[in-house]
């Protein structure tokens, strides 16, 4: 099968192709960055070289902190020749570490490049060392390598080495809400207030803020996926008996309605309720939104794959400001999971799922959009070849989703223009 022909996606007006080839993307690392901010009693311990300990602190140089909850356990020569045992290594840089770090509870050993190359059995290793520092510390692991996942996989990788810590819950339990994927703590309380209004009593978040807070879950738990990259997750809380709700991600003020109604209908909220519960925040998206829309209106965006977000992002500059879209790249595409947004993009969208890196340069430089989406690695380049980029990254570390972020979010993309247009004047 030629790896370029369009898949044939009759539910869809999209034009859905696959590429492979060379790929330029962070790794699951990156994740680190938010999740340390999110889970409050929990620590990263990456091991992995010194390559992985200076991705992590360039990225996260952009907020320092008094003492950081994560740290790389380097992995050196002596390691990799297999000439020192990387186990004992391992279980003297925690003991250490907790000794210095008594409000730790939760302690990640995340993966990387490095210990799969020297197959070092992190899942084995959190098994022993939990033994060790029970009750007081929790160890799990999970792989954010360059070789298994892209970028947002982390966090997908770390919330589904939560699922098994999470309790039974009983079969008569009161239908409840679980909303999954890390959110900024403001986001996460407004939305917690708007499904209270709703009237909905029982809603956790994944992750919860702190290790001993995660919620029970069972047959009578029903998903709400706040991020669009969370395929393992979702697999693995369907496995324990919750049901998905199919809706949009929360992203724009549309975004934002649609998955509301997905929960409210889910659990039976009447119309009228919803309306009024929500009227206030949508009138005030479309205040904000208003702000931008001249700026992005007719614009044309180029999204190369990087966060997996760029579906809803994608609907969202189309949908709501008026910008046209070139062409939508991700690395991955669930189907399932972007079924709602693939029916709400415009007929004729070109998605690319996967990335042959040149070949999708040259249509970008050929098509010349005026906003480009894309990691750092790229943006450098574009920029010096005069088109305006967008770094893909600031989407995860800014809070974008919800009604009172839609203006945050459009204005992410209106900054390049407005500096650009400045350049220009
Ligand atoms: Fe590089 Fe792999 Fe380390 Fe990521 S995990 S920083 S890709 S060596």
């Amino acid at each position: 099968m030629n790896a370029h022909a369009p898949l044939p996606r009759p539910e869809t007006g999209c034009e859905i192709r696959q590429e492979r080839g060379q790929r330029a993307v962070f790794c699951g690392l990156t994740g680190i960055v938010w999740l340390h901010r999110k889970i409050q009693d929990a620590f990263f311990l990456v091991v992995g070289s010194r390559t992985c300990a200076h991705l992590i602190q360039s990225a996260a140089g952009v907020m320092i902190f008094a003492e950081p909850r994560f740290a790389t356990a380097i992995i050196d020569e002596r390691d990799l020749a297999g000439l020192a045992d990387a186990n004992e290594e391992l279980d003297r840089v925690v003991r250490r570490l907790i000794e210095r770090r008594p409000d730790i509870r939760l302690l990640f050993l995340v993966g990387s490049c490095p210990s799969e190359v020297i197959k070092l059995d992190l899942a084995q290793a959190a098994r022993r060392l939990t033994r060790t520092f029970h009750p007081e510390v929790r160890v799990l692991s999970y792989s954010g390598s360059g070789i298994e996942t892209t970028f947002t996989q982390g966090e997908d990788a770390c919330l589904a080495a939560l699922v098994p810590e999470m309790s039974r819950a009983a079969a008569s339990a009161a239908p409840s809400l679980l909303v999954v994927g890390a959110l900024a703590d403001v986001v996460e309380d407004q939305f917690a207030r708007l499904f209270a209004d709703l009237g909905l009593a029982e809603v956790a978040f994944l992750p919860a803020r702190r290790a001993g807070q995660l919620p029970a879950i069972g047959a009578n738990t029903r998903i709400l996926l706040a991020q669009p990259f969370l395929a393992e997750t979702a697999r693995v809380l369907e496995a324990r008996g919750a049901t998905r709700i199919a809706a949009p991600f929360p992203l724009g003020a549309e975004g934002t309605t649609g998955w509301l109604k997905a929960a409210a209908d889910a659990f039976d909220v009447p119309a009228e309720r919803f309306e009024r519960v929500t009227a206030p925040g949508r009138a005030r998206a479309a205040v904000a939104l208003d702000l931008h829309r001249e700026r992005l209106e007719g614009r044309r965006v180029f999204l190369f794959p990087d966060s997996q977000l760029e579906l809803p992002l994608a609907r969202f500059l189309s949908r709501e400001m008026g910008a046209a879209l070139v062409e939508v790249g991700t690395p991955y595409l669930h189907r399932q999971h972007l079924a709602p947004e693939l029916a709400l993009l415009p007929a004729g969208t070109r998605i690319v799922e996967g990335q042959d890196l040149d070949a999708q340069m040259d249509r970008c430089r050929a098509a010349q959009p005026d906003l480009t989406v894309c990691g750092l690695g790229l943006a450098n380049p574009l920029e010096a070849e005069g088109l305006a980029t967008k770094w893909s990254i600031e989407l995860l570390f800014t809070p974008v989703q919800g009604y009172d972020q839609a203006g945050d979010l459009a204005e992410l993309f209106a900054r390049p223009l407005k500096r650009r247009a400045r350049l220009e004047v």
